[in-house]
């Protein structure tokens, strides 16, 4: 007998559950005060994203919007297919399918660990359906076996897996996440925020998580959303917010770099690093900057003779070196280092720029091309 052959593939696309949060020229002000300035998003099944800026651009007021512990003054916000704030009105938080977890775990004293997982749980769930939930949801954090203890009986990590454990029981359609390890300190801020993406991932839960710390973002963030002064200033991958800033804001709020001015002359960008073969946009002539990020710089000593620049200042790292370079004509220069190459001050060096993608370029003080701007990832795409 031959064998059955297997049916061909289905050729029926999965249909697309549409973006999970859509929020359009979302506003709020507070007296003069523009929190919220013509907010525009979209988030994706699955996808995390990282909300960050400086303090007081609107980050927590946008949660808050979203959430519906305020009600915009302008625009309007889609969850899940379903309008909660806009022209026609808007929906109370307890009926928006979101879930919060905040800087203080705020998690009740009196209760468990596992009561307060149950807490947020519909009461009309039977019993065992809730018990069930409970104990999935512990689990999925890692603490099945804590569900009796008290909250002061555990670290504060464990209580912040806890306050994500209570937030996703209900299934939300979007879990809001308001710094949630600030109150934590550097190394187990490092170990939750792992443990905590993993989670979020597993889940399959999409999330906006709000941080003021660079780092965190590009480590949590499928993409990156970046407000200053109530505005987005960009919305991209982690990679294209770091490489390709937008604006000057952008580029040195998302970490170390230095400007190096240039010429745009026919084979590409004349610098003081010597010419760079990148195409430019701009007519020859035109000055521009460069961002240079101190990885796509490297360092090589040389003998006094042929040195333009010289070291600024060293400091140890642990995994590399971090280095301040001065160049001849006296501008500073951000560059790391292997940890083995060891420079005293004023040791003459080399330094190139070892980019593998074209670098960001600015006007005077202005923003880049539209044409940099991160396209949406794919969710899921970094997981
Ligand atoms: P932080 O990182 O410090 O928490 P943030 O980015 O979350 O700041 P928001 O709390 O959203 O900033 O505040 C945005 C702006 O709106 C700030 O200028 C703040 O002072 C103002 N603001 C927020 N809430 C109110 C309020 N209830 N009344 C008046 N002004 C407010």
């Amino acid at each position: 007998m031959s064998p059955v052959p297997s049916p061909p593939p289905s050729s029926t696309p999965t249909p697309d559950p549409g973006p999970i949060l859509v929020c359009e020229g979302l506003g709020r002000r507070y007296g003069q005060v523009k929190a919220l300035d013509g907010l525009n998003l979209s988030l994706a099944a699955g996808e995390i994203l990282a909300l960050l800026g400086p303090s007081g651009c609107g980050k927590t007021t946008t949660l808050r919007l979203i959430a519906g512990l305020e009600t915009p003054d302008g625009g309007r916000i889609e969850i899940a297919g379903r309008e909660v704030a806009g022209p026609a009105g808007s929906l109370p938080p307890e009926r928006r399918r979101v879930g919060m977890v905040f800087q203080h775990y705020a998690l009740f004293p009196h209760l468990s660990a596992a009561a307060n997982v149950a807490f947020g749980l519909p009461r009309r769930w039977p019993r065992a359906a809730r018990e069930a939930r409970v104990a999935e949801m512990l689990g999925l954090v890692g603490l099945a076996a804590l569900g009796h203890r008290m909250p002061h009986e555990l670290s504060g990590g464990q209580q912040q897996r806890v306050a994500l454990a209570r937030a996703l029981a209900p299934e939300p359609a979007l879990l809001l996440l308001d710094e949630p390890f600030s109150n934590l300190d550097a190394r187990m801020r490092m170990t939750v925020r792992e443990e905590v993406r993993d989670i979020l991932v597993r889940a399959g839960s999409t999330a906006i998580f709000v941080t003021h710390d660079q780092e965190e973002a590009l480590f949590v963030g499928d993409r990156i959303a970046i407000l200053n002064g109530g505005r987005l200033e960009q919305l991209g991958t982690p990679e294209v917010v770091y490489q390709q800033p937008r604006t000057h804001f952008v580029a040195e709020f998302m970490g170390h770099g230095s400007f190096l001015p240039a010429r745009v002359v026919p084979g590409g960008l004349e610098t003081e690093l010597g010419l760079l073969r990148q195409a430019s946009d701009r007519p020859p002539g035109s000055r521009v900057e460069l961002l240079l990020r101190p990885n796509q710089l490297m360092l090589q000593p040389v003998a006094a003779a042929e040195a333009g620049a010289r070291v600024q200042r060293r400091s140890f790292q642990g995994m590399h070196q971090r280095y301040q370079i001065r160049l001849a004509s006296g501008r500073l220069l951000d560059c790391l280092a292997p940890h083995d190459l060891r420079l005293d001050p004023g040791s003459p060096v080399r330094v190139t720029i070892v980019a593998d993608q074209p670098l960001a370029c600015f006007d005077d003080g202005g923003a880049q091309p539209p044409s940099s701007t991160g396209a949406p990832t794919a969710p899921g795409a970094r997981k």
